[in-house]
């Protein structure tokens, strides 16, 4: 049976990096119906920082990456570890030294390794490698301990981790000999970088997976796109539900090469899970999402108006606000709009808003100040854009006629005055 483990430090909150290692390993575990477990490595104690472990597990539940069992908890597991490092020093392959333990390498020969990534044949001189500590001097094990007891005790196969532990095969798979156990399969993920090919950092987007969920980034989404960053999916489709995933993912198709992290990628992969709900289905993420929202119980008409146009969920309350609270009016946006009088032109406005027959109709409200326009002698769009803004207090909203409906022409008349009142004093 497949085994796998996701085993992230509590360093920090879960990173998104951190997602793709959690997800291929959930992958391969889910595809071969076997387990998948979670192992809390905190026995850098210096390291270790308060919520990271809750934040680590709800980010892990907000995304679906449901794991099996208990988590194993290093830190509770010390005595185990202190057992197994002693048992190397009666084996003789190791010693303590200035209060620790530690392992002797050999001075000579070559570690000989295949990754599963790749099928990369690698192989170390162990001229080069040190004797390294298994157990520090607070009686908490190191990585390098605490993976190979653990793994064997878990019986993980294959260990899919980072690439930045590739360099310490070597120290594994002698410790793995020297207990007499049998060394798993590893899969090194490469190394995720920014667009500028630098190591990924807040400057390139990427931040902690609750950031991303505060922002309004579907879950669905973050897996997807994540997936994708080192694994071909068959046929190259790039939108692929996690289901899809189970039944598709192989280790064979990830590569061995660095994934580049490109935010703008993943805002429009979350736009296009936006787009692919249906409106009810999107009516209650929103609402979900936004829990203090003043008119959660408004959104569902808004829905189908603001669909094509957001990215993330949070986009819904800039591009929607006017339509639950009084807009607040700012000259600059005035400023950008090309009518010479503007108050005078809102005047005419409001006398062909009144003149129109309720309930309004698109197609005549569309003619009466097409016309307007003609009749002042001012573009279109920019009469357009005068409206929006005597509506909204900004140039970028949703549909002008269909926000109007939605707002309701009373209101739609109210704002036409205000924004003249606005005009005249300011
Ligand atoms: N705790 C290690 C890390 O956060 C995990 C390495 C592993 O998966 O074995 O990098």
């Amino acid at each position: 049976m497949i085994k796998t483990r996701f085993a992230p430090s509590p360093t920090g909150t879960m990173h998104i990096g951190g997602v793709r290692t959690a997800l291929y390993a959930f992958l391969l575990a889910r595809k071969n119906q076997g387990t998948f477990n979670l192992r809390i490595e905190d026995t850098d104690r210096n390291r270790y920082v308060e919520g990271a472990v809750e934040d680590i597990i709800q980010s892990l539940r907000w995304l679906g990456l449901n794991f099996d069992g208990e988590p194993v908890i290093q830190s509770e597991r010390k005595e185990l570890y202190q057992k197994y490092a002693k048992e190397l020093i009666e084996k003789g392959v190791a010693y303590e030294q200035d209060g620790a333990i530690w392992f002797t390498m050999p001075k000579k020969g070559q570690v000989r390794f295949t990754d599963l990534i790749g099928k990369r044949e690698i192989s170390f001189d162990l001229a080069e490698q040190k004797d390294f500590v298994l157990l520090k001097s607070d009686g908490f094990p190191t990585y390098h301990l605490a993976h190979v007891v653990d793994d064997h005790l878990m019986e993980t196969n294959p260990v899919i981790r980072g690439d930045e532990w590739l360099s310490s095969i070597p120290k594994h798979i002698l410790t793995f000999q020297a207990f007499g156990w049998e060394i798993p399969n590893y899969a090194h993920l490469p190394l995720i970088v920014g667009t500028d090919r630098s190591k990924l950092s807040k400057r390139h987007g990427a931040k902690g997976v609750g950031e991303f969920r505060q922002d309004g980034f579907l879950p669905e989404a973050i897996l997807n796109y994540m997936a994708l960053l080192g694994w071909t999916p068959p046929g190259g489709k790039e939108i692929v539900s996690l289901d899809e995933m189970i039944r598709t993912f192989d280790l064979k198709n990830v590569h061995s090469t660095p994934a580049v992290f490109d935010i703008t990628k993943l805002e429009w992969m979350n736009g296009e899970y936006i787009r692919k709900m249906s409106d009810e289905r999107l009516s209650k993420r929103l609402r979900e999402f936004l829990v203090d929202h003043p008119a959660k119980d408004k959104i569902a008409p808004v829905v189908p108006l603001v669909k094509e146009r957001i990215k993330k969920l949070s986009d819904f309350v800039p591009l929607t606000d006017f339509l639950f609270e009084k807009p607040e009016y700012d000259r600059e946006v005035f400023n950008k709009i090309k009518i010479e009088d503007k108050k005078e032109a809102l005047d005419k406005v409001l006398y062909k808003m009144e003149s129109l027959q309720k309930p309004w109709k698109a197609e005549e409200f569309e003619k009466a100040f097409r016309k307007l326009a003609e009749d002042l002698g001012v573009k279109v769009g920019d009469m357009f854009q005068l409206i929006r803004a005597a509506v909204s207090g900004q140039l970028v909203t949703p549909p002008l006629f269909e926000s109007i409906k939605i707002l309701g022409e009373e209101k739609a008349v109210k704002r036409i005055e205000e924004a003249m009142k606005f005009l005249q004093s300011s």
